[in-house]
């Protein structure tokens, strides 16, 4: 076949990405540990070494690990170039690997704490520029590479890094794990934390009842209210996640606390939704209601220039028969949320497919590393 996009397109060998992958997966990096973080981040740094690209660390807080970032050797990194997200840390606990989940392969299934989510992406990405330097060719665009240390719990460090790095971009790519059947993301709900404290007053349960004012009855109250916000129709979600109060089977109770997660897509007016969580009244009196917290990650819109991102990343892969579709909006969050609102073109969830993630089974297709790095490799070549 003499079809002449077919020949820019790159030949890979599975199982040399599968031995990358297994390297970095086999150095455990739950995000509160940020020692076990940055035995990755070293591991990666070097590999970036290796290959001639320029790497900067910025230390850890609040007991976190290091920002890592990756500039490419070529291209002037003072004008818009390519940003490429990946996050190093996992959910999985240190021992995971020698216990529930080690590393192991059955038949396309390739097992291991963080697999999926995300370490073949972000190796993908390492994968890719690795790739040019072998072949002493370069990037229309300078390549920069942000790792993320503490992804998996909100990155509450790392968004300052994100969104200046963002600021510098023509272009986003997330190496989040593709889903729903191998699908990239275009768009993507916003998420709100926030912490409810409600304080009654305590009396005896069985000679005073009367004295008393319940937190764990507001508390209830509150819940009913707050949930009734959900609206699947329009994909708003309210959802009271934990909760707890008391101090005594016979007291009544003097204090009640709940966790809020708020999931708004980006088709509804956030803020009004927040204001109302916020200002909390109290159904019972002489009962205080305090809540906290904020929209953590922004709403993530398919606006046109988004729309243009993927179809480009639909013919790039059409050259080797990949027909790639995106997911509608889901309500999973990511560092892509952070570039995406800021008006940045961002495609997400280009790293491999599988399953399970945050889970046990968590797991790759083996067939799926050759065409995600094939993608990446060929935007990379293509967006200028
Ligand atoms: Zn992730």
């Amino acid at each position: 076949m003499t079809d002449k996009s077919r020949t820019n397109v790159p030949t890979f060998d599975a199982s040399e990405i599968l031995e990358g992958v297994r390297r970095w997966v086999e150095v455990e990096s739950p995000s509160h540990d940020a020692a076990a973080v940055n035995r990755l981040v070293d591991i990666v740094q070097d590999d970036f070494g290796r290959i001639g690209a320029t790497t900067s660390r910025t230390p850890g807080r609040d007991g976190y690990g290091d920002i890592l970032e990756v500039r490419s050797p070529w291209g002037n990194h003072d004008e818009p170039g390519l940003l490429i997200l990946g996050h190093l840390d996992t959910v999985h606990p240190i021992g995971s690997l020698a216990t529930t989940h080690q590393f192991r392969r059955e038949g396309d299934a390739v097992f291991g704490p963080g697999i999926y989510d995300m370490k073949a992406g972000s190796y993908l990405a390492y994968y890719a520029l690795q790739h040019f330097v072998r072949e002493g060719r370069t990037t229309p665009l300078p390549v920069r590479i942000l790792y993320i240390p503490e992804e998996e719990v909100g990155s509450p460090t790392s968004r300052p890094a994100i969104e200046a790095a963002a600021r510098n971009a023509k272009y986003v790519l997330v190496m989040e794990p593709a889903r729903d059947g191998d699908k990239c993301v275009t768009s993507r709900k916003g998420w709100g934390r926030f912490d409810m404290t409600i304080t009654g007053r305590a009396s005896h349960a069985g000679s005073k009842p009367e004295e008393g004012r319940s937190a764990l009855n507001e508390l209830a109250r509150q819940i009913l209210d707050l949930e009734s916000m959900t609206d699947f129709e329009t994909g708003v979600s309210v959802v009271v996640g934990m909760a707890q109060g008391g101090s005594a089977p016979n007291v009544v109770p003097a204090e009640a606390r709940a966790t809020i997660d708020l999931r708004v897509p980006p088709t509804v007016d956030a803020d009004a939704i927040v204001r109302r969580i916020l200002d909390r009244k109290p159904f019972t009196p002489d009962c205080q209601v305090v809540v906290t917290g904020g929209i953590n990650r922004p709403p993530y819109a398919k606006n046109d220039g988004i729309a243009a991102l993927f179809r480009h990343a639909q013919a790039c892969a059409a050259e080797f028969g990949y027909k790639l579709e995106d997911t509608p909006l889901t309500g999973g969050v990511s560092d892509g949320n952070f570039p995406a609102a800021l008006g940045i073109p961002t495609l997400d969830g280009l790293g491999p497919y599988g399953r399970g993630a945050h889970a046990l089974d968590e797991q790759i297709g083996y067939s799926t590393l050759v065409p995600h790095a094939q993608l990446l490799v060929r935007l990379m070549d293509t967006l200028r």
